[in-house]
């Protein structure tokens, strides 16, 4: 085989980040084949290092047209054996299956509501017969380069983070959002433990809070930089903590431990895979749907029908006692 095509254009961080198995299977399974990637900018910097990946190839826009239009000039190209996507809209199955020899198309087939969405990648490429079927349960992993793991060391010393726990309280999704005066709480336990709290976040009311609360923070880092910052924390026995969000994806597949923090979304498809936590709030909560995310009633409002004031109920349910409990046995 000459060459392996995959599009993944779902447009988050964390979306490729999930997509990252699905790298490592294809390109394992087809030694010598040219692998390449077309995905979303700017997260595609994420794979310009990686050996497993010959072209990464940027989507510059979220516009439907820009992912179709950048795909088809990939695929007339290439014209590749094999092509895969992650993403069924915009006209992505019927461009592969015109220009690839074999094409994948549906990754979303009868998801089941608890086995991880990227597991759940891999074992239809592996029913598909297009990987190994023993890579077919391969962790995401991220290339991170020497010096990007330097600099963040060097970073974590300036900061004075012997032991660190990274937090990351943002996300782009309000309804994923842990209670401020829980992350604060949570700072001032892990302090009192020995732990440094690093907060990795641009929002300024989380910056503040944070800091008036015993966190360091981290200054604004290129997406690159705060893989090296992870990669650097795992090597000096680190854990990150977050919602389910791109960033902790990320650091844990840079090689932090991480605790996942899961509410609207459920942890037994959403939750991190390795060496981590994930703890569920409300987990028997009947709105939330595990496999139609984007249909539940709360997902794009962070309206919730359960509390009064149409906070989160899920989130507000994970306690800090459990959070620190799962730093600390990592
Ligand atoms: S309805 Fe409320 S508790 Fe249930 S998933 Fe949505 S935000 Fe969480």
């Amino acid at each position: 085989m000459k060459d392996v095509v995959l599009v993944d254009t779902m447009g988050g961080l964390g979306d490729l980040v999930l997509a990252l198995p699905l790298v490592e299977a294809l390109s394992r399974s087809h030694p010598g084949a040219r692998l390449t990637v077309v995905t979303t900018a700017p997260w595609h910097v994420l794979l310009q290092r990686d050996p497993r990946v010959q072209r990464v190839v940027p989507v510059l826009g979220r516009d439907g047209a820009v992912i179709a239009a950048t795909a088809t000039a990939v695929l007339e190209a290439v014209r590749p054996e094999l092509a895969v996507t992650t993403n069924r809209q915009h006209g992505l199955p019927g461009l592969l299956e015109r220009t690839a020899a074999t094409a994948v198309t549906d990754l979303w087939r009868r998801p089941p509501a608890d086995e991880p969405v990227d597991l759940r990648m891999l074992r239809l490429l592996a029913e598909d017969g297009v990987i190994d079927a023993a890579l077919a349960a391969v962790p995401p992993r991220l290339a991170v380069g020497d010096d990007e793991r330097a600099a963040g060391a060097a970073l974590l010393d300036d900061l004075g983070a012997e032991r660190p726990v990274l937090l990351f309280p943002d996300s782009g999704m309000p309804v994923k959002h842990w209670p401020l005066p829980s992350w604060a709480d949570a700072v001032q336990r892990l302090r009192r433990r020995g732990r440094v709290p690093v907060v990795v976040s641009q929002v300024e009311q989380q910056r503040t809070a944070l800091a008036a609360a015993g966190a360091v923070i981290a200054p604004p880092l290129p997406i690159r930089a705060v893989a090296g910052l992870a990669a650097a924390a795992a090597d000096r026995g680190g854990v990150g903590v977050g919602g389910d969000t791109g960033p902790v994806r990320l650091a844990a597949a840079a090689g932090t431990p991480v605790v996942g923090l899961f509410g609207a979304t459920a942890a037994g498809r959403y939750g991190y895979r390795g060496r981590v936590r994930n703890l569920q709030g409300l987990p028997g909560c009947t709105v939330r749907r595990p496999t139609a995310i984007t249909e539940q009633e709360c997902w794009w409002t962070a309206r919730c029908p359960l509390t009064a004031d149409h906070a989160p109920a899920c989130m507000a349910d994970v306690a800090v006692d459990d959070v620190v409990a799962a730093v600390l046995a990592l």
